[in-house]
């Protein structure tokens, strides 16, 4: 049955998610007992030492790359770089329906003065395999994770530069089923688990795709390391974009696409869908995570949370979908067919009239 945290909102049906024995989970009580107790200015430091150890060694033209989406964060990291007198080259995965937002901004990230490079890629192939693992995962975002993970390292070795930043280790702020992919290092295993690639090799029938967005095929001959710079600065979704504000990056003024942060996921048409098909093989969906967060950064009280979360509606974000179909060339019904074969149906149950979770955190919600 599903279970939810008892300090956040979040359930025990997410992945890596894990409910001790007082009802709290990992990822509350990461931030409970480690992160709220780090010392800061002693992780700077350490960054400090990091930075100058990687320019006595280098030989590239450029100390480190960071992948760049153009979000919030992205400007975080390009900017940390760029204070602690690395010359990051900034690396992007260019998504087939990048949004205008999401298009100005990384122009102004690149503007704070960066060499940058844009990978695209093949977009006969880029369809069809977003529609094959759409079919076989019901999601809309392997495709991309399998780009973001790989690109930036096959960029790296082609340059010969040893270090790759990212932002946030997601094992800290989302839970975790092995305490050894906490702290700094984006491990092999911390890949396999997080990276939510699905390195199902059969699935990248195409020879030129294989090579390139398989991360299993080309991990093989990676020689660079890759650091999350969430281990050496407090990473804080307010804190990443209050930075970038003041750099130029610009929120929707509509209110958020998904979840409740108007600056977050923002620069990508079917990033929205992803994160809504949570509701159904989970049971939550972006709303949760987001809320989840406010309450261990002590900005929101759980049950201030409960109520928006009652108020809210899980509704599917009709626009995007539809720009999906339109981009995979399935109609909106045949859409929801493939949706619906994912509802979880260990939580899931029918009534007369709906759909309804067994055990919801909101005792007689809206169905
Ligand atoms: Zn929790």
């Amino acid at each position: 049955m599903i279970q939810w945290c008892k300090s956040c909102v979040l359930p025990n049906t997410r992945p890596n998610i894990v409910i001790d024995r007082n009802g709290i989970c990992n990822a509350c009580n990461f931030h409970r007992k480690i992160k709220n107790k780090i010392n800061w200015s002693r992780r700077e430091n350490e960054f400090k030492t990091l930075c100058k150890n990687i320019k006595k060694k280098n030989k590239s033209n450029y100390d480190c790359i960071v992948p760049v989406s153009g979000g919030k964060d992205s400007f975080w990291q390009i900017k940390k770089c760029i204070e602690f007198n690395l010359i990051p080259l900034a690396v992007t995965w260019r998504t087939p329906v990048r949004t205008e937002i999401g298009d100005r901004n990384l122009k102004a990230l690149i503007k704070l003065g960066v060499d940058h490079i844009e990978w695209q890629i093949n977009p006969v192939h880029e369809k069809e395999m977003l529609y094959k693992f759409f079919c076989k995962y019901g999601s809309t975002a392997i495709l991309m994770h399998n780009a973001i993970h790989s690109i930036p390292l096959k960029i790296a070795n082609k340059f010969g530069i040893k270090y790759i930043f990212w932002g946030e280790n997601s094992a800290e702020e989302y839970g975790f089923s092995n305490k050894k992919n906490l702290g700094k290092k984006m491990s092999k295993s911390w890949i396999k688990e997080y990276g939510n690639i699905f390195p199902n090799n059969k699935l990248f029938e195409k020879k030129d795709l294989k090579k390139n967005l398989s991360y299993n095929s080309f991990n093989k001959k990676n020689n660079s390391k890759s650091i999350f710079m969430g281990y050496f600065f407090n990473w804080d979704p307010k804190i990443t974009y209050k930075s970038a504000k003041k750099s130029g990056f610009k929120s929707l003024i509509s209110g958020p696409k998904t979840g409740i942060y108007n600056f977050a996921d923002i620069d990508d048409d079917f990033i929205s869908i992803h994160h809504w098909l949570k509701w159904y093989k989970f049971g939550f969906t972006r709303i949760f995570d987001n809320l989840s967060i406010e309450i261990r950064n002590r900005r929101m009280t759980r049950e201030r949370a409960i109520k928006i979360i009652s108020k809210s509606n899980p509704n599917p974000p009709i626009n995007d979908i539809k720009k999906f179909c339109k981009y995979i060339n399935i109609s909106k019904k045949e859409f929801f067919n493939i949706v619906e074969k994912f509802r979880n149906k260990k939580i899931w149950k029918k009534s007369k009239s709906s759909w309804y979770i067994k055990n919801f955190i909101i005792k007689n919600y809206h169905w």
